[in-house]
């Protein structure tokens, strides 16, 4: 518990008048442990607690769809908080000066641990400006990425030898603190709370049957653990016997302790969930520890090993059967009705399973005029329409495609060494035809 909380900065006056807790990355009131560091300084200096989230309508990348699934999820953790008698604010605009300056009467700040340079960055910048003691807290791992390794890790292979080692550890229920403290009748911070102006008032099914927030999160893992988990080692395109809670994990709506321990509860170990934790546990943090140590994860030149920018290298002028723009990709108008099919589905519902990820990705290597412009228009595709985009999951998937965290394979065109993947492959595993005629166009 002690290794998830750091206290990154200290006032020694201490002179402040409430608690906030800045939410951001971990976007719901369970299984929360910034939330429970916050409720029990709040509790323990008798100082209201404040949860405040900061919207940013020009967040990088953001859509429309991502704001929607946002909004909800944010509306139930609203409503969460309001049953434990805590006030939850949401703040619209610049992040450093609302944070600064709301935090201006604070004692205390508490916030989510963050992965990608742009999070990181921003709190840096806070950090150096902002006046009370500091508490940095990570709730989206089950291990926190520093205890794992102190480096980046160079396969799933050394990752999780060293994470094996240590994770039971952390495998252990959390206390939930019971927050005690009065509000001021007369409550200046909760006059700029903007929650009336954004949040929705009821929860619309969004693209793709989802509906934001740490409620859903949590039927779905019943719903996931109850029908499907048992058959997860048989899963596909054709089948979706995977959770589907990817959205849920990249907005915060759900901890992998949580799905951890319930996946654990649910029956006696099978090599279903032992397949099922691999993903969650492993490759999940295994992509964490890949875009916190390494800068240049988003850049073409820093997302893969030297033999594979060597070997594809060597294959630049290989002749390409097929060249598509990213506007024809995009329209979902190539020869394959399978890449059709799933770009169809990434467009419309915002998601796609892991097997066709990879083919999907892969294809996009196989049909650009250069592997740097596949991985920028895999990037780009995969950000702006997953709900789960953005996420260090989606810079570690596509980096995956071209060499990353892989092995290198024999010889072939285009590829070099690099693994390749053909739709024999989708029709040998799956009944395809099934997922073509539900996503084609
Ligand atoms: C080209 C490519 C792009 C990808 N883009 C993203 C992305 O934008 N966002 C994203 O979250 N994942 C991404 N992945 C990883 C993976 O495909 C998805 O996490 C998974 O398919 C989500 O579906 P699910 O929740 O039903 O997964 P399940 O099979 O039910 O797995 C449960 C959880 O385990 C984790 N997980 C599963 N597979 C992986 C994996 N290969 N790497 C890391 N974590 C994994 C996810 O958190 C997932 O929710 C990408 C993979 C590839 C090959």
């Amino acid at each position: 518990m002690e290794e998830r909380i750091k206290k990154i900065k200290s006032n020694e006056i201490g002179n402040g008048k409430y608690i906030l807790y800045w939410m951001q990355e971990s976007q719901r009131t369970r299984y929360n442990f910034a939330l429970e560091e916050a409720i029990r300084i709040s509790n323990q200096k008798q100082q209201p607690l404040y949860v405040v989230f900061n919207l940013m309508s020009n967040y990088p990348q953001a859509q429309k769809r991502h704001f929607e699934f946002m909004l909800q999820g944010l509306k139930n953790v609203e409503y969460n908080l309001e049953r434990k008698k805590i006030r939850f604010i949401l703040l619209e605009g610049n992040f450093k000066e609302n944070i600064l300056k709301i935090s201006k009467e604070a004692s205390v700040v508490v916030w989510d641990k963050s992965y990608l340079k742009f999070q990181i960055e921003n709190k840096k910048i806070i950090l150096n400006e902002i006046e009370c003691d500091v508490y940095e807290v990570e709730s989206n791992v089950l291990v926190p990425v520093e205890v794992v390794s102190m480096k980046e890790e160079y396969s799933a292979k050394t990752f999780r030898d060293k994470y094996n080692r240590i994770k039971d550890k952390y495998i252990v229920r959390i206390e939930e603190e019971k927050y005690s403290v009065e509000y001021p009748l007369k409550d200046k911070l909760n006059e700029m709370n903007r929650s009336d102006r954004y949040l929705p008032k009821n929860f619309e099914v969004l693209d793709g049957g989802f509906i934001g927030g740490e409620d859903e999160a949590l039927k779905r893992l019943e719903n996931f653990l109850e029908l499907k988990l048992k058959f997860y080692l048989e899963k596909g395109p054709d089948n979706e016997k995977y959770s589907k809670l990817s959205p849920y994990l990249h907005f915060g709506n759900i901890s992998p302790l949580q799905i951890c321990m319930k996946v654990i509860e649910s029956s006696k170990f099978t090599e279903c969930q032992e397949s099922f934790l691999e993903e969650l546990l492993i490759r999940r943090e295994l992509a964490i520890n890949f875009v916190y140590y390494n800068k240049n994860y988003d850049k073409w030149d820093g997302i893969t090993y030297g033999w594979a920018y060597e070997t594809l290298k060597k294959h630049l002028l290989d002749k390409r059967d097929y060249i598509y723009s990213q506007e024809k990709l995009e329209a979902c108008d190539t020869h394959d009705k399978y890449w059709n099919s799933c770009q169809s589905q990434m467009v419309e519902t915002g998601y796609m399973d892991g097997y066709m990820r990879m083919y999907w990705c892969k294809k996009i290597l196989e049909w650009s005029e250069t592997p740097q412009r596949a991985y920028e228009i895999a990037i780009d595709l995969n950000n702006k329409y997953f709900y789960d985009g953005r996420d260090p999951s989606s810079y570690t998937g596509v980096a995956w495609c071209f060499g990353k965290h892989d092995r290198a394979w024999k010889e072939r065109a285009i590829f070099g060494k690099v693994r390749y993947m053909n739709s024999n492959g989708l029709e040998r595993k799956f009944e395809m035809e099934t997922y073509v005629k539900k996503y084609g166009r």
